[in-house]
């Protein structure tokens, strides 16, 4: 397994020790065509490495060409979040801007998790766990002048994060790699905040996910998670009615996401890792103006050529969008945020 990895000096600006990804094809962006590499023999020979099963790795594997192939697209449609907007329940979104609404997520979850305003106590350094194009590192980075380095399965992702960082110059505030939240590439007690937006859905070992959070968390520091959950179960339920669970599954399928769990189950992985002030929110009707938007730019001109020209994983992503919508309306699908402190020493 490690000798599939080797150790070598990151372009990144920190670090005691890194996983570096064995050379491959440069990837050029423009804003009317992007040409993506193949990683596959990449991939064998750095996320396999991590990966403790063959599912897993098949897992792995779809999850980066996934995010690989559809990451250009969304980018060109949709800016640098890749996650839900942040509404007011009931408010009018009839012309509503929805990057704004990205930002909002961002800074609610900010708030939710009491992240202090004042500059002295604000985070210093940050993890971005499943980073997509860095979006939100560059953002917290800028907004508390912090150092943020990300962490993404989809090679294509940590290239154009640094692209992007590079151009907002930011180079020497973040930095982003390849890596598996699962294992990942960071000394223990590192981070003052640990970010992780909308990726925990992708995670096929919660309690691993949720230890390697703690684990790179610095003593004080505090851990977000703002992910997709299936709901609660009942006292006298074990598992969700089949119907919901057939639903859920047609969305694994075409998003490459393992089995859900619910926002009570996180808690508990926290509580038995000891953390402390956790809280945990249910932002299900906050985000229900979302996927209307996103099938609503996937149906103009743009939107519909752009997928057309995509490829197979982003259409099938794009014609499961309904789901979404019917499993938040149905109950079964709750948009969750979970927040937490590891304790200071
Ligand atoms: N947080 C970003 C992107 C969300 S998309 C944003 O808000 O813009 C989900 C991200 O999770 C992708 O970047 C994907 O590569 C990453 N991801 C999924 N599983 C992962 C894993 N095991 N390790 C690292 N990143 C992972």
């Amino acid at each position: 397994m490690a000798a599939a990895l080797h150790l070598q000096t990151h372009p990144c600006f920190h670090g005691t020790y890194q996983l570096s990804p064995p050379p491959r094809p440069s990837v050029s962006f423009t804003s009317s065509s992007r040409s993506f590499p193949s990683n596959r023999r990449y991939l064998s020979a750095h996320v396999k490495a991590a990966a403790s099963s063959s599912s897993t790795t098949t897992l792995q594997e779809g999850i980066a060409e996934f995010y690989d192939e559809s990451s250009g697209i969304w980018e060109d449609i949709w800016g640098e979040h890749m996650h839900h907007g942040y509404y007011d329940p009931g408010s009018d979104v009839s012309g509503s801007d929805h990057r704004a609404a990205q930002i909002r997520m961002i800074e609610e979850s900010l708030r939710f998790a009491g992240i202090s305003k004042d500059p002295a106590n604000s985070p210093k350094k940050i993890v971005d766990v499943g980073c997509g194009i860095g979006g939100s590192s560059r953002y917290l980075a800028r907004k508390y002048g912090a150092k943020c380095q990300g962490i993404t399965l989809s090679p294509v992702q940590a290239e154009r994060a640094n692209a992007l960082a590079n151009a907002q110059g930011l180079a020497d505030q973040v930095c982003f790699e390849v890596a598996d939240a699962l294992n990942q590439p960071f000394p223990d007690d590192q981070f003052d905040l640990v970010w992780s937006m909308e990726s925990g859905e992708h995670m096929p070992d919660k309690p691993k996910f949720v230890k390697e959070l703690v684990r790179v968390a610095a003593p004080g520091g505090t851990i977000i998670v703002v992910t997709w959950c299936h709901r609660d179960l009942g006292p006298s339920e074990e598992s969700l009615q089949p119907w919901e669970q057939k639903l859920l599954n047609r969305i694994c399928d075409a998003y490459y996401l393992p089995e859900w769990c619910s926002t009570s189950d996180y808690v508990k992985l926290f509580q038995s890792l000891s953390l402390q002030d956790i809280k945990a929110g249910d932002w299900t009707e906050n985000v229900a103006p979302f996927w209307p938007a996103v099938i609503g730019s996937a149906l103009t001109w743009k939107g519909f050529t752009s997928l057309l020209r995509s490829g197979l994983k982003t259409i099938k992503g794009a014609l499961v969008m309904p789901l979404m919508i019917e499993g938040f309306q149905k109950g079964v699908i709750k948009f969750a945020i979970i927040a937490c402190r590891k304790p200071a020493e």
